[in-house]
């Protein structure tokens, strides 16, 4: 499969591991894991993505790549990356959907991120700054009521919204011991997140009536 690598920060171009460095490194960014977007998305590519997450040892935690499910009518995936290497494990995972907004008349857009601490991937999705989404989490750190009340992998989940750049509705919350970020485009399209949002982990079970759409322009921003 086809696929496009950058920094999960910035979206900006990442140099190899070579003999004077053992990190993939960005410009702007220093040392980060390489962020791997696959170029066209269907079942056989995200059977080979869910391959690459399960844990190789018996026991141990698998990265979760959390989708849209059942999937609202309309609504088709439209994309997967992860950030990591061979040598790191993949410590991040994204998966776009796509779907008719019937506020706005036009197109939607979800990426859900799961990410350990630190890797950027989300923050980046959401627009705000740094890797950590700890400072932006309104009202979450004293004991406010969740924004949204997500079903993840059966459990209700809370999620927070945080400030995110104004063309998109941001939340995020915690999943399998890691953060989970549900970024949807247009901002009108947060509805999704804040009124009834199921997800399951594909690495649990992938459902073989995925539907799959055109690439997510969100997600193929590698520069
Ligand atoms: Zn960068």
């Amino acid at each position: 499969m086809g696929i496009a690598v950058c920094c999960p920060r910035c979206g900006g171009r990442v140099r190899a591991p070579d003999l004077m460095n053992s990190d993939w490194r960005c410009d702007v960014d220093g040392p980060v894991l390489p962020f791997s977007v696959a170029e066209h998305i269907n079942a056989e590519i995200l059977e080979a993505v869910v391959a690459k997450l399960r844990p190789r040892r018996p026991g141990a935690d698998a990265t979760p790549l959390w989708a849209l499910w059942p999937l609202p009518p309309g609504w088709m995936v439209t994309g997967v990356g992860w950030a990591g290497d061979g040598r790191s494990g993949v410590r991040a995972t994204v998966l776009a959907c796509s779907g008719p907004a019937p506020i706005d008349r036009g197109p939607a857009d979800l990426v859900l991120v799961a990410e350990e601490p630190g890797v950027g991937l989300g923050t980046r999705f959401a627009g705000i700054p740094g890797p950590d989404p700890g400072p932006f989490l309104e009202g979450a750190q004293d004991g406010a009521p969740a924004h949204a009340k997500v079903r993840v992998a059966g459990w209700p989940t809370p999620l927070w919204s945080v400030k995110s750049a104004d063309d998109r509705s941001a939340y995020v919350g915690e999943a399998k011991g890691m953060w989970l970020y549900a970024v949807a485009w247009p901002a009108s399209a947060g509805y999704l997140v804040a009124e009834d949002l199921s997800l399951c982990d594909l690495v649990d079970s992938l459902p073989s009536e995925l539907v799959f759409g055109a690439p997510s322009p969100h997600l193929h921003s590698c520069a």
